[in-house]
């Protein structure tokens, strides 16, 4: 049965207990984790979706102008995360990876915040990928933003890879397909697991939020950390309302 509790502090106790008593544990994060950093999310209640639309897939394939303006908002998101540190709570759940308690961190932010917190690549699955560099859409050569901006400053066009593709933030858009490895590498940590603990995500956003969902049916429990209700909640074991920055700090 779902219990809500309210109090931060103590969720803090319970989920401390909760990892605890857990064998294997994987953590699932959305931007909520990391708008105590200073990133805003998306649909909390300071979210970007207030002030700005997002930029599909189509577009961006199809449109210049959908390109360079998706280049500027990448070059904006990457002075930005320059800007910041990972937080308590992105630095607990590194420290439960190197203990061996957590087996996954899967993640649907692009910021790399998990990483530069010390989780290491074979631990870290970036289901919606990584805004701190780019690819090639055709031949999925890596490229860097400070080369692509370099590019469009000096021709007023979005760059090209040396084959001639486009090259892209390597971010999952809207309306494209979600990378095959990285879904399996999450299915199965999550079956290793027996703690599932959704993070700073508004559960929203398929297939993302399908995850909690396979946790529970293959019988992990499921504890969501988040300031606001989700369509899983009912799914729960445990839903601890408030700052994830105080609900991690027991750990
Ligand atoms: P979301 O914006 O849909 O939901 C974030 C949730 O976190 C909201 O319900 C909000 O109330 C809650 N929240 C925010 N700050 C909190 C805090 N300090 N304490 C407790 N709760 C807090 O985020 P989502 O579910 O991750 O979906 C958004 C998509 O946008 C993701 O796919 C992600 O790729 C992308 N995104 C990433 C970043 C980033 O990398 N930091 C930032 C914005 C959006
Ligand atoms: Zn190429």
């Amino acid at each position: 049965m779902s219990v809500t509790i309210d109090d931060p502090n103590e969720g803090a106790r319970v989920l401390a207990e909760m990892v605890t008593a857990a064998e294997t544990v994987v953590v699932f994060t959305g931007a909520g984790i990391s708008t105590e950093s200073g990133i805003p999310d998306f649909r909390g209640p300071n979210g970007l979706w207030k002030k700005i639309e997002p930029i599909y897939y189509d577009e961006f394939v199809t449109s210049e102008t959908a390109r360079l303006a998706d280049w500027k908002r990448r070059f904006t998101f990457r002075d930005q995360i320059a800007r910041v540190e990972p937080n308590l709570a992105h630095l607990a759940i590194a420290r439960l990876v190197a203990r061996g308690k957590v087996n996954a961190v899967i993640t649907q932010n692009i910021d790399g915040l998990h990483a530069r917190a010390g989780v290491p690549d074979e631990r870290l699955i970036e289901i919606h990928g990584n805004a701190t560099y780019a690819t090639c859409l055709d031949c999925g050569e890596r490229h860097e933003l400070d080369a692509a901006e370099a590019a469009i400053l000096a021709t007023g066009r979005s760059p090209r890879c040396g084959c001639g593709g486009l090259v892209k933030a390597a971010v999952i858009s809207f309306g494209q397909a979600m990378p095959t490895r990285e879904m399996e590498r999450a299915e199965q940590a999550i079956q290793e697991a027996d703690l599932f603990v959704a993070v700073g995500s508004s559960l929203t956003v398929q297939p993302a939020a399908t995850l909690p969902m396979i946790a529970k049916y293959d019988g992990a429990r499921l504890v969501i950390v988040n300031g606001e209700e989700t369509p899983l909640d009912g799914l729960a074991d445990r839903v601890l309302r408030g700052s994830i920055g105080t609900v991690f700090s027991a750990l």
